[in-house]
């Protein structure tokens, strides 16, 4: 099942906050309104339930600085 993976991530050289979803399936994701690059590194299991560790890259649409962002 395909997980939805939120994101907000705020620019660390203009403060522009960028927000967007994505859903998770194996081994690939799609972005839903954001475009970012996001690679899975683990996963974080707590109380049963299991959700998705990764990196995400995603580029700010108003300064074009490359954020990075864990997950
Ligand atoms: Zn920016």
């Amino acid at each position: 099942m395909a997980e939805k993976i939120k994101l907000t991530v705020k620019c660390h050289a203009c403060g522009n906050v960028m927000k967007g979803t994505a859903k998770y399936g194996k081994g690939h994701y799609v972005p839903d309104d954001l475009d970012f690059q996001f690679i899975a590194t683990g996963k974080l299991v707590s109380g049963g339930k299991s959700r998705v560790k990764g990196d995400v890259f995603i580029v700010c649409p108003n300064c074009e600085v490359k954020n990075k962002y864990e997950i």
